[in-house]
């Protein structure tokens, strides 16, 4: 029999199922498409690779399991050894279109979400962790007026200040090979800008030659023919680049950068043309509220998947500038009626949008079933959520991960923190629940709040204190939501909006005075 390998294309991570037995995970970049092979085949799947390689097949394996490895050879996810360099000319699948107006993703990509959330929760039960969130670099070829990295620049009259310190390639090998004995399946890579980044085609390919499902946040502007063709050789299961406005002058304004629609477009169309599967992301601002159904229409006429956030977020370092760009109190009403909105409330089956929470759960899966790095290896439980719980430049992330891990099985609820000030280690973080915020989880508009305590943190540097923002934003929510609830109608709500009638309420606190009381 020919010497096989895992196909490039392929990513896969295994875990333990319910029943005990083995539960593999697979992603395919380039069919996209997700499984989750269990029991027998699992097993199979484990035992067919060479120890301690997650590409090689063993031999010796692949003799005595011949109608096994012919299935997957058949299906093209084993191939021979030596088409390993006609692989570089193999091309994926041109990506599923997107539905997108109106709010709707394709049956495969739901799907693909809820078989996806299935797999994190038993990764996370286990222990092991799912997503690995990997800023490759601070230096950025664009200066955005809403950046969120530490030390960015965000007009004229500010001097960037970016670290450009970054973890060597030594660390960079060691620390995939950490990453896949802790269960990780996927890697995303973001910036600043991972293209301007010199380790970022060496960090995708040890990337996936390890198997891990890849994802590229980029803003593609330096997306030429050669970079493409070396983003493609690693296969990714998406790219994923920031448009903020189908108007071009809006857009180049807000990067602060001439001509950067223009290449972010057309890196947008080549993806889609090399068959890989893209997300446009979109934050939206003042400049650009009323412009979500142009957008969904330019992601669909360019085959992408679409993703607003409604939310500036103050900088990681505390720089409030960002925040200046958030939605007047009438645009976040507006949209709260959009159905392309992360704020939509929904209609009465949807409990016009009201979540009930659990006071003894975490907030979000920051340092659960996501974790972090800055650049210079700073370990932090979400990239949005800068607390420091480690650093891989001195220590290793099993060390931190997996103290974490032991700590929390054996702490009852809270007892970690009498003070509410110390979060040192990953298990303190992990020890927080919706109970232990001073505000959050107390006040009538939290059941419509998608609370981020990341977005807290950098806005007031308590963890513990609300994010005035997200605040603002549960708010609208909630005052749209009781509209409805009257029985108003859509139509009528949007007159009284733009006859001003329905005013903001003045925001209640406990013990919190926001700064500009
Ligand atoms: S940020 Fe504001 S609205 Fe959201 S949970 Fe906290 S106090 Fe409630
Ligand atoms: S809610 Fe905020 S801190 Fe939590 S995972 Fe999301 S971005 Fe990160």
């Amino acid at each position: 029999m020919k010497s096989l390998i895992l196909a490039p294309w392929i990513a896969w991570q295994a875990y333990q199922a319910e029943n005990q037995m083995p539960l593999v995970v697979v992603s395919d970049s380039k069919s996209h498409s997700f499984a989750t092979i269990e029991n027998e085949y699992a097993k199979l799947w484990i035992k067919m690779l060479t120890p301690g390689s997650q590409r090689v097949v063993d031999s010796v394996f692949a003799e005595n399991n011949k109608d096994y490895i012919e299935a997957l050879h058949h299906e093209d996810i084993l191939i021979d050894m030596s088409r390993d360099i006609e692989c570089q000319e193999t091309q994926p699948m041109k990506p599923p279109k997107p539905i997108q107006i109106g709010g709707k993703v394709t049956r495969k990509d739901l799907e693909y979400q809820e078989l996806e959330e299935k797999v994190k929760q038993v990764a996370e039960e286990q222990g092991k962790l799912w997503t690995f969130f990997w800023e490759t670099t601070y230096n950025c070829n664009e200066k955005c007026i809403h950046c969120f990295n530490p030390g960015a620049s965000h007009h004229e009259d500010e001097k960037s200040q970016r670290n450009t310190k970054r973890i060597d390639r030594s660390r960079i090998i060691s620390l995939l090979d950490e990453l896949r004995q802790l269960g990780v399946f996927r890697i995303v890579f973001s910036g600043g800008e991972i293209l301007v980044s010199n380790d970022w085609e060496f960090l995708l390919s040890e990337a996936n030659s390890r198997a891990f499902e890849l994802h590229v946040y980029t803003n593609g502007v330096l997306l030429d023919d050669r970079n493409m063709r070396s983003l493609a050789k690693c296969w990714p299961q998406s790219v994923s680049i920031s448009i903020y406005s189908t108007n071009p002058k809006t857009h180049d304004a807000i990067t602060r950068t001439p001509f950067s629609h223009e290449y972010s477009i057309k890196a947008l169309r080549d993806l889609y043309d090399a068959g890989i599967k893209t997300t446009i992301k979109s934050p939206i601002m003042k400049q650009t509220s009323a412009e979500l159904d142009d957008l969904a229409r330019l992601a669909e006429s360019l085959g992408a998947r679409i993703s607003f956030d409604t939310m500036i977020s103050a900088g990681n370092d505390g720089n409030l500038y960002p925040t200046s760009h958030n939605l007047t109190w009438d645009q976040l009403l507006v949209l709260a009626l959009n159905q392309l909105s992360p704020t939509y409330v929904g209609d009465r089956s949807r409990s016009f949008g009201k979540i009930s929470k659990d006071p003894q759960s975490p907030v979000c899966g920051a340092g659960r079933s996501i974790m972090s790095m800055a650049p210079d290896g700073r370990i932090m439980p979400c990239c949005a959520l800068p607390i420091e719980v480690g650093d891989v430049s001195y220590e290793s992330m099993t060390s931190i991960w997996e103290q974490a891990i032991a700590a929390n099985n054996t702490m009852r609820l809270g007892q970690v923190r009498d003070d509410h000030k110390k979060i040192n280690k990953l298990e303190d973080w992990r020890s927080v629940m919706l109970q232990d915020y001073l505000e959050c989880g107390k006040h009538e508009r939290c059941a419509w709040c998608h609370k981020c305590p990341g977005a807290a943190l950098n806005e007031t540097s308590d963890v513990y204190l609300p994010s005035e923002v997200q605040c603002r934003i549960a708010s609208s929510r909630m005052v749209i939501a009781e509209q409805l609830e009257n029985g108003r109608s859509e139509n009528e709500i949007m007159d009284l909006i733009s006859n001003n009638q329905i005013q903001q309420p003045l925001l209640h606190y406990h013990v919190y005075t926001p700064r500009n009381c």
